[in-house]
């Protein structure tokens, strides 16, 4: 959206494509604590709506559609749409975003929606009074454990190393609170039960063996993959699939640039997906106007 406002505020013609609701992963965000100029915070769904009205104050046009595939081959790229459709641009911003990575382990698609969840916002209110665990030790799975202790009754939050990875500020707040219980070496080896899911086992890192912790949920929070498949390699990825851009957010391709968490960066949040918004905007501005930027 931030590329958005850029270009349509530029009088470039514009056209958002997004397949679900504008916002991504702000959408299943309860809260956003660092984006300048909100000092108290607000939630990911505010900001996103205050982002889409400023887009569409500025003229820019969205469609509901998911992008099936994109033709680089030449100047005018052809995006076929999932709806049937078919778009041609000149020029083309990737701001397709990141989504949850699996853990991989024995019973966690047989228990997804039966006790297996990716999203502590979306699920969190079904396990009132009820026992969940949160896998992982970045800013999300702290973030998640957080947010789950107002409806859970207790939360562990199980992390394979013996210090997390979440910033400090979030740590605090983890150790602050009484609710959540902190497993560390431990890595969840498979996800049991009956009809829903019922107990986790654990393998002890430090001292050996494995273990059971009884619980009612396991919201699993072990990073982000890039949302790529549509590219079918016609971009230039690291191996982890983000694409790979420059200081200018231009990718492998003339006129193709990409932003936020699709692309490689040091940092992702969404300050920082909304500074490469605004980049590759301008690139993609410069690139029209026939630049040599
Ligand atoms: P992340 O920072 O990549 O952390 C993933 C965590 O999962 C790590 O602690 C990792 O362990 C663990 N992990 C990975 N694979 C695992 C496996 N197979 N089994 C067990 N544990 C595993 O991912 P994230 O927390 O989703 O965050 C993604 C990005 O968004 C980060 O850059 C983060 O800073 C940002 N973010 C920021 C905020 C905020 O500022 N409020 C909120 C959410 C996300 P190791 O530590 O051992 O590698």
């Amino acid at each position: 959206m931030s590329a958005g406002i850029y270009s349509a505020r530029a009088r470039v013609e514009t056209l958002l494509i997004e397949k679900m609701l504008p916002g991504g992963n702000l959408l299943f965000t309860e809260r956003i604590d660092n984006y300048p100029g909100f000092p108290e915070g607000l939630s990911g769904i505010e900001l996103a709506g205050h982002m889409e009205k400023h887009y569409r104050r500025f003229g820019g046009e969205t469609i509901r559609d998911e992008v099936e595939g994109i033709d680089f081959s030449r100047g005018e790229k052809k995006i076929k749409l999932k709806g049937g459709k078919k778009v041609e641009s000149r020029a083309v911003i990737i701001a397709s975003g990141s989504s949850r990575r699996k853990l991989g382990v024995a019973g966690e698609k047989e228990f997804l929606g039966k006790g297996v969840s990716y999203c502590a916002v979306c699920d969190g209110a079904f396990f009132r009074d009820k026992k969940v665990a949160v896998v992982g030790g970045g800013d999300s799975a702290l973030e998640e454990a957080l947010y789950l202790t107002r409806f859970a009754s207790s939360c562990y939050l199980i992390h394979r190393r013996d210090s997390f990875r979440a910033s400090g500020w979030l740590q605090e707040e983890v150790s602050g609170n009484a609710s959540i219980k902190t497993v560390m070496s431990a890595v969840v080896e498979g996800i049991e039960g009956g009809d829903r899911v019922e107990r986790i086992k654990v393998a002890d890192r430090e001292k050996g063996g494995s273990y059971y912790i009884d619980i009612d949920g396991v919201f699993i929070s072990v990073g982000q993959t890039p949302n790529v498949d549509f590219l079918k390699g016609g971009l230039k990825q690291n191996k982890a699939g983000y694409i790979i851009t420059d200081y200018r957010m231009a990718t492998s391709r003339k006129g193709v640039y990409a932003c936020g968490d699709v692309a490689r960066q040091a940092l992702y949040q969404v300050v920082t997906a909304c500074g490469e918004g605004a980049t590759a905007a301008f690139s993609a501005y410069k690139y029209l106007a026939g630049s040599n930027l």
